[in-house]
């Protein structure tokens, strides 16, 4: 199967079932603001063009973000940074996402979520997590001819990450490396093809953007950072 098919198929998924009960019970209640919205309400699949060289990974969907709009990172604060970033960067051909299907093209990048159901609190368990793991898994395995960078939004991601890339092809150091913010570690493929850049950087929420923890500025610098290594 390609990225095409896969992206496809895993929004027929319904393995975790707090999660599906979760997703569906907010498309159903909706948020006043979006009470003429019909809710995506099903997992969120990757954006961004099949053969990548830079791969951006974040948490979990929002419930009323992308679980509405259909889009990873698409109607909440989050993504509104993330997208106005990559634009700035010339990686995107506009600074809005508005929703699946509404025109935005990314060059280069493709955006994914370790766990593609928006969760109560934005918090996944653990097992839900794993449960999830073969997709992103699949996903990064259907990339590996392109990707050459990786970046992890947070230290869920990279915690998520490090399984994932291990099981789609690139050798992870042992002791695992440790999530911050810029940091940065190779991973050769086992196949003797290109090493994975891995990047560290922290997640786009409003609990950083609005602390200062991560500016816009930080968050520009990394994202050039990772697209010159991945040869954007
Ligand atoms: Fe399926 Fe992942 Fe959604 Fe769980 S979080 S139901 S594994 S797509």
């Amino acid at each position: 199967a390609d990225l095409t098919v896969l992206d496809r198929v895993v929004t027929g998924c319904r393995a975790c079932p707090r999660l599906v009960e979760w997703r569906e019970e907010t498309a159903r209640t909706k948020r006043r603001a979006y009470l003429d919205w019909d809710y995506w309400a099903r997992p969120i699949p990757g954006f961004g063009p099949p053969d990548a060289p830079l791969v951006l990974v974040g948490l979990a969907p929002a419930a009323h973000g992308a679980n509405r709009t259909g889009r990873i990172f698409t109607g909440d604060p989050s993504g509104d940074l993330l997208y106005a970033s990559l634009h700035r960067l010339g990686l995107a051909n506009r600074a809005e996402s508005v929703r699946h299907g509404d025109g935005l093209a990314l060059h280069g990048v493709r955006i994914t979520d370790p766990v593609r159901c928006a969760p109560p609190d934005n918090k996944p368990t653990t097992a839900e997590r794993d449960t999830c793991r073969p997709w992103i898994a699949r996903e990064l395995e259907l990339l590996r001819p392109t990707v050459r960078g990786v970046v992890a939004l947070g230290g869920f991601a990279w915690q998520a990450l490090l399984p994932a890339l291990d099981a789609a092809g690139w050798t992870v150091p042992r002791p695992r490396p440790l999530f911050g913010h810029g940091a940065h570690v190779t991973l050769p493929a086992r196949d003797g093809g290109p090493p994975l850049e891995l990047y560290g950087c922290y997640h786009v929420s409003p609990r950083n953007t609005h602390t200062g923890r991560l500016t816009p500025a930080m968050l520009r610098e990394l994202l050039r950072t990772a697209a010159r290594a991945a040869g954007l």
